[in-house]
């Protein structure tokens, strides 16, 4: 009796049936086995990933909302170091000297204009639009025309490779590094080197906030009054723990009686302390991946890719704009061949 089975189901080989697909991208059809959910077309180079599926966007204006919290405490918090840094320092560093005073005016107008500007920019400026490209047809769809294009469920059009779509910001973005709610904005191609400017002009702002609050605090702190007496037979440990409890709770006593003035001080010199400690952190990293010629995005896709040819100084360079290599204006020190003269 003959079996109905086929010969390769008789030897235990699994049976791949091939079906029948079309590129978004040029509209070809395109010949796949069932088990390939991702493909790249062979004609226009996009990819195609049917794992991917449209997630709902109902937390949209939660994010919104939260962005423009961030954004609210941010601005507000600036506008407070400043005046309220004013307010409190600028009666003791006039009281040194008149220059002294017009000096530290200067230097404090120069940090607030040059913070707040790159602050703005951050914050207004778009992030970066892919570039629009022709797709959908094959005709107007040349070789190669979509080259690693991925399909945007979100935007309805092609993702260049470069581009990642931000669900808060509800678009694609070129070279997105990360949506940031403290600017209530993505950092991408068109605003990173203005988000890098806002956090090196913030860490000095801090820096120099963190200096002269400790500097005033010293003019206007209540004497520490505070006695640690002999003990005897004590250890060093004991003595030093007891001298440390002492100075704290004297330090404690004045604070009672600070006065407004030294309160805001007091407040903006831990405030300024820590901000600096998160913000160095944030730059740090930042100038890290860009010196590795990455973004955040692209950090967290290919985590251990070491690549020691991409690290290189000049990426630093090329990011922040300058258009010939440093080395270009530094004196060549390599001895130039002798010429023979015959
Ligand atoms: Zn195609
Ligand atoms: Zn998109
Ligand atoms: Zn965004």
């Amino acid at each position: 009796m003959a079996s109905s089975s086929s010969p390769q189901e008789q030897y235990g080989i699994e049976v791949i049936e091939n079906y029948e697909t079309t590129c978004w991208g040029c509209g070809l059809r395109v010949m796949l086995p069932t088990c390939a959910s991702v493909f790249k077309c062979g004609w226009c180079g996009a990819i195609t990933d049917q794992n991917k599926q449209k997630r709902d966007q109902k937390c949209f204006r939660w994010r919104t909302l939260r962005d423009r919290c961030f954004l609210s405490v941010v601005t507000i918090f600036m506008f407070f170091v400043i005046f309220g840094g004013v307010w409190a320092v600028y009666p003791v560093v006039f009281s040194v000297s008149l220059l002294c005073g017009i000096l530290h005016s200067i230097l404090t107008v120069l940090l607030s204009i040059a913070t707040i500007s790159s602050f703005s920019l951050a914050a207004l400026t778009c992030p970066g639009t892919p570039p629009t490209i022709l797709w959908g047809s094959y005709p107007t769809v040349g070789k190669g025309d979509l080259e690693n294009y991925t399909y945007c469920h979100y935007c309805s059009k092609p993702k260049a490779p470069r581009a990642h779509h931000c669900r808060s910001c509800r678009k694609c973005i070129l070279d997105m590094d990360h949506h940031c709610p403290f600017i209530g904005n993505c950092v991408g191609a068109g605003n990173h080197r203005s988000f890098i400017a806002f956090l090196i002009s913030a860490v000095l702002s801090t820096i120099y906030v963190s200096v002269m609050a400790a500097y005033s605090s010293m003019h206007i702190w209540p004497p520490l009054n505070y006695s640690v007496g002999h003990i005897n037979g004590a250890s060093s440990a004991d003595r030093a723990w007891r001298f440390m409890s002492e100075i704290i709770a004297a330090f404690l006593r004045s604070a009672l009686f600070l006065s407004s003035r030294g309160l805001v001080l007091a407040y903006l010199l831990i405030a300024s302390v820590s901000l600096q400690i998160g913000l160095s952190i944030l730059l740090w990293q930042q100038l890290s991946y860009i010196y590795q010629g990455k973004t955040y995005l692209s950090h967290l896709s290919s985590p251990g890719d070491n690549d020691e040819e991409k690290k290189d100084c000049q990426n630093l360079v090329r990011f922040f704009g300058f258009q010939y290599p440093v080395t270009r204006f530094l004196p060549n020190f390599r001895a130039t061949p002798k010429r023979h003269v015959k």
